[in-house]
């Protein structure tokens, strides 16, 4: 192939590359175009004839850009969110350009010992158990059903049922419980396992699981059980006990995983450590390179301790396929069988921070964190509502209407971003501090930002005197 059918089109794409990275930190965060004025400017219709690819990427560039929202500003506090370090987006352009099916080992030598690298390099960095199966999936959700499936096939076998031959039905009944806390994507990847919905055992205010309630419910039924702790209450950012509910669900023979989706980075910090005290002794994790650690989308991560309940679960076999020998391969810890070298995007990033960088990295979100719910906290008439121990920051006002209304009018506003939620039955705006960008002057900027929204709801709010 030519060289020069690539380098065109590759290079309209660097250009838009470098204009949208250039316009993220000063252009207006919110998308101001809608999803049919998109359409719109893309034309609907399929066209007989194809066009010049160079031409192709310039329309699509040009006609989403009013439609893209700029997630990876240092103000873009929405959802939990993270940006995209210079070594992570390089990486990822090259893993398209590479295009290696990851699925196996032996094809692909060179990917294979990048991500056994990574991998290696994760369990270290966060203090996991050596030798744990590490499996590079989309996000935390196929790292939590990942990791549900390798605990589902464990917890059976040790009752006396194959469940990877004879599947789920008339199997024994799974005990799934977790905190009153627990994520939706926790939710969902238990309804994927065949559990139905977690059974709750309680919560504490910040979201911490009720250890003494989770004892007694354990202690109803001596079947197979899973219990799902939290490292990062998506609210609170708050993390479970985990010393104590690992103790207690080990003693009733439960397997025990963490979703850790943004909070696992804690373990990576000599200074946050203390608030995953413990958590080595689950028995699997998962957890989210594209919140934390600023990895494009989209890079999930399951972990499990016990490697072989991993390949158990997920390991394909075919007559074509090498053999599962003495070295996992990747398909044996992820649900596919094709897919792209998420690793790679990875390795790239803990070469580029180095272990002192990843610290600094999450010691500085936290770092903003405070300065955000300080700076909130000294606002009148708003509220923080979380003890803000990790990246979460809740606010409120005294009324609902004009929480939302300051929700709206922050985003209307463009300078920072915020998720609208409920918690506690309360509207609350929360705050995720989750990109390597938002330092002091991003969080001064929000600050101002929010008290000149809360001013102007305020102002909107008070009824027009009559004559
Ligand atoms: C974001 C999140 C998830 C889901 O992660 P995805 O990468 O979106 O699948 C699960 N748990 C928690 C606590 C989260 O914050």
């Amino acid at each position: 192939m030519p060289d020069d059918e690539y380098s065109d089109v590759l290079s309209v794409a660097e250009r838009h590359t470098h204009d949208w990275l250039a316009s993220i930190a000063e252009r207006p965060i919110d998308a101001h175009a809608g999803v049919e004025e998109v359409k719109d400017a893309l034309g609907r219709e399929l066209a007989d004839e194809g066009q010049d690819a160079a031409a192709v990427i310039d329309h699509l560039a040009t006609a989403i850009e009013p439609g893209l929202i700029a997630m990876a500003s240092p103000r873009f506090y929405g959802f939990v969110i993270g940006g995209t370090y210079p070594a992570a987006l390089a990486a990822d352009w090259l893993v398209s350009a590479w295009d290696q099916n990851t699925g196996s080992r032996t094809p692909t030598p060179g990917a294979a010992a990048v991500e056994e690298l990574a991998a290696a390099w994760l369990v270290d960095l966060l203090g996991l158990p050596e030798g744990s199966g590490v499996g590079f999936v989309t996000g935390a959700t196929m790292a939590n059903l990942s990791c549900l499936l390798a605990a589902r096939g464990s917890v059976l076998r040790a009752a006396g049922w194959d469940v990877e031959q004879d599947g789920l039905q008339g199997a024994p009944r799974v005990r799934f419980l977790a905190g009153d806390a627990v994520h939706s994507s926790m939710v969902v990847a238990g309804r994927m396992a065949g559990f139905g919905l977690p059974r709750t055992v309680g919560a504490d205010a910040q979201g911490r699981i009720d250890v003494d309630g989770l004892a007694a419910a354990l202690g109803e039924d001596d079947g197979p059980a899973i219990v799902a702790l939290q490292a990062g209450d998506v609210h609170s950012g708050a993390f479970d006990d985990f010393t104590a509910a690992i103790a207690v669900a080990h003693a009733a023979g439960a397997w025990v995983h963490i979703d850790g989706a943004f909070g696992l980075w804690a373990g990576a910090s000599p200074s946050l450590r203390h608030l995953v005290a413990g958590y080595e002794a689950a028995d699997s994790w998962a957890t989210d390179a594209h919140k934390t650690l600023n990895v494009p989308y989209d890079s999930g991560i399951a972990i499990v301790a016990d490697e072989a309940a991993m390949a158990a679960a997920l390991a394909i076999h075919a007559a074509y396929l090498p053999e599962v020998g003495t070295v996992a391969e990747p398909y044996d810890h992820t649900p596919e069988l094709s897919r792209r070298a998420r690793g790679i995007p990875v390795w790239a990033t803990l070469r580029a921070l180095g272990r002192r960088g990843v610290a600094d990295l999450v010691d500085g979100l936290v770092a903003s964190a405070r300065g955000l719910a300080d700076g909130f906290a000294a606002t009148p008439g708003l509220e923080v509502l979380n003890d803000v121990v990790f990246t979460q920051v809740c606010v409120a006002t005294e009324d609902d209407a004009l929480t939302l209304a300051l929700a709206d009018r922050v985003r209307a506003d463009g300078v920072a971003w915020a998720s609208p939620s409920r918690w506690h039955d309360r509207a609350i705006v929360r705050f995720s501090v989750s990109n390597r960008g938002t330092d002091a002057t991003a969080v001064d900027q929000t600050i101002g930002a929010v008290r000149s929204a809360l001013a102007e709801v305020r102002d909107a709010a008070v009824p027009a005197p009559t004559e």
